[in-house]
């Protein structure tokens, strides 16, 4: 891509009404325009990050075992009647009514939906286990929409709910989800910490939150400095070793101020590892049992040949909010760099030579398609601007690598400079195996 011909609509100053880093990043970089309280349209810029979250969240899930579908985002009023949660949801749910006068409301969530799939569709408890999952947009009418695409009333989410015969089922299901989601985390660069937590309106009695730490998330935290050194191997995805990562994840004290009670923690945590601090919730998993299947009448055909109901969960991850999230994690002293998994682009190309230096801007063009045709994504600087002003863009920008092309430009060696470390002067093809070996691995 050329940034000539790049929709990036780059603000100069910060916008008054943004607060936290992550929004004024998104709204300076041109990623993101709001187009009504709480609702974004995504310009091509954080399009392409939002894009590239989705397709490791989905990844992830792939590989747990989960699979993908697509539900729409409205729904109708009657299966959120059956449930019970038609009025309990109360203003936070869209509520809409079409020509006919029927009652439809824009999914806040999908386990009613999901719920009503499964009954319809099956029967015997040989189809189970079974995981299914979408990536959709969600609507809540939050009450104080804020901090841009964090807490907005629609916004992306990939939700997956777990269908199984019994809890010792579920629970494998639970801990699949939970291994899962510290691996999906890890792929986008965060450090995610599971929490216990509270099920408010899903509902349950087994649920966890995974926060970020971050100074300007919501959530206060209470937890041992010790699981900040937990690795995350690669695990298999039996249920022994799952059900092993899972424990040494909850055998540490950790938990938001919903649930946070000082004596537990003080005996569950020597006083010098203890960890006070904020952070921002990606992702919540709960296990409810037969809290939907229940009044919805979701029965299936056990083993043992009885009709039982069948035991539930539901796993949320905010695939739009984790775009803020890894912006706050990333953005220091007013330069972002995405970390490689989700850049928007794997490359900088920035020019610098004179506007008539033809033999240079060949050189440079050269370059540009070099990396392209070795697959790179690649963002080529071919506009006038000073450096300057092209150096303050492409610290917005965030890509954390860029190939630099000024007068001084001799033979195959280029400047190569990956952001907030010192340039170096090398051959390009070297340049592209260093860029494989970070991209292609
Ligand atoms: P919160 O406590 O932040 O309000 P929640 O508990 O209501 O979130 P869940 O129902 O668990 O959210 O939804 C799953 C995920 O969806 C959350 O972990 C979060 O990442 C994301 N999410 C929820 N509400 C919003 C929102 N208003 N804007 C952006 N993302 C959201
Ligand atoms: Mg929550």
């Amino acid at each position: 891509m050329k940034l000539s011909n790049f929709f990036l609509p780059i603000l100069r100053d910060v916008p008054s009404d943004a607060t936290i880093k992550s929004h004024q990043l998104m709204l300076r970089s041109g990623m993101i325009r709001q187009s009504a309280s709480g609702i974004y349209s995504w310009l091509p810029l954080g399009f392409k990050v939002l894009k590239k979250i989705e397709s490791i969240v989905r990844d992830e899930q792939n590989k747990a075992g989960a699979q993908e579908m697509l539900m729409p985002t409205i729904q109708s009023a009657d299966l959120w009647k059956e449930s019970g949660r038609y009025d309990g949801y109360g203003l936070e749910m869209l509520r809409i009514r079409d020509r006919q006068d029927r009652e439809l409301l824009y999914g806040p969530t999908n386990e009613e939906l999901i719920t009503q799939i499964f009954r319809d569709n099956v029967k015997t408890y040989k189809s189970l286990p079974l995981i299914l999952y979408h990536i959709q947009w969600k609507f809540r009418d939050e009450i104080r929409p804020r901090f841009g695409i964090m807490r907005c009333r629609e916004f992306l989410m990939k939700d997956s709910y777990s269908f199984d015969e019994n809890k010792e089922g579920a629970i494998i299901s639970y801990n699949k989800m939970f291994c899962a989601y510290l691996k999906t985390f890890e792929r986008l660069g965060l450090r995610a910490i599971p929490m216990a937590a509270d099920t408010g309106p899903i509902g349950g009695d087994l649920s966890h939150e995974f926060i970020i730490l971050a100074d300007t998330g919501e959530s206060q935290i209470f937890t041992s400095k010790k699981i900040l050194d937990l690795k995350i191997s690669d695990f298999k995805n039996d249920s022994e070793s799952l059900a092993k990562m899972v424990k040494s994840y909850t055998d540490i004290y950790s938990a938001t101020d919903e649930k946070f009670n000082q004596s537990d923690f003080d005996k569950s945590v020597e006083k010098k590892d203890q960890l006070v601090t904020r952070g921002i919730e990606v992702g919540h998993i709960f296990y409810f049992g037969d809290k939907y299947s229940k009044p919805m009448k979701a029965l299936v055909n056990s083993s043992e040949g009885k009709n039982i109901t069948i035991e539930m969960g539901s796993y949320g991850i905010g695939v739009s909010r984790l775009a803020g999230a890894i912006i706050e994690a990333n953005y220091k002293d007013n330069v972002m760099k995405w970390p490689a998994s989700v850049t928007p682009f794997h490359v900088a190309v920035i020019y610098l030579g004179k506007k008539n230096d033809e033999t240079l801007k060949k050189k440079t063009s050269d370059v540009y398609e070099k990396l392209l045709n070795n697959s790179f994504e690649v963002l080529l600087d071919d506009t006038d601007e000073s450096p300057a002003s092209k150096f303050k863009n492409f610290d917005l920008i965030g890509i954390p690598y860029q190939i630099i092309i000024g007068a001084k430009q001799s033979g195959d060696e280029f400047e190569f400079k990956e952001l907030g470390e010192e340039k170096e002067i090398i051959n390009l093809d070297i340049i592209i195996n260093k860029l494989k070996k970070i991209y292609f691995n």
